[in-house]
């Protein structure tokens, strides 16, 4: 079981986000920008471009949803969309508010956020998921 499968099926704990029957989201531990959010699908597979079309496509639907649910919480220009995967063989998009180019980088320093401001971006996500 990857560490994304033992998070999608809460036997370690996350910051929520969103979630449906095939995808779960949540707050990136180390985010790039406030509100940094991976979505995952909770079928294991290491890279995203490997899933199937059909899977692919109701994965970029959801992260649509979740992407209009952090817009609402946090308001920035747009919310970008990253696929990585150097680090956690499970599939995953990053999304990350904008509001410069600079706020996608990976390379700069983390944000450190106490676990209470943590708790209420992603109730603030949440909440705002239709
Ligand atoms: P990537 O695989 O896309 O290169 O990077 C993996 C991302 O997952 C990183 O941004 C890292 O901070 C995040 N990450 C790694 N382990 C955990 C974890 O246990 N919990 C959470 N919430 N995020 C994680």
């Amino acid at each position: 079981m990857t560490i994304f499968s033992k998070i999608a099926a809460g036997e370690i704990p996350s910051y929520k986000c969103a979630e449906s029957d095939k995808f779960y989201a949540f707050l990136d531990i180390n985010p790039v920008a406030k509100a940094h959010t991976l979505v995952i699908p909770k079928q294991e597979v290491d890279y995203l471009f490997d899933m199937d079309d059909n899977s692919l496509a109701e994965m970029t639907i959801f992260a649509k949803r979740v992407a209009k649910a952090i817009n609402t919480a946090f308001p920035c220009r747009k919310v970008g969309m990253a696929v990585l995967g150097l680090e956690v063989a499970h599939a995953h998009i990053h999304l990350i508010p904008l509001h410069s180019e600079g706020d996608m980088d990976f390379r700069k320093e983390k944000l450190q956020l106490p676990a209470s401001e943590m708790q209420e971006i992603a109730a603030k996500i949440l909440a705002a998921f239709e």
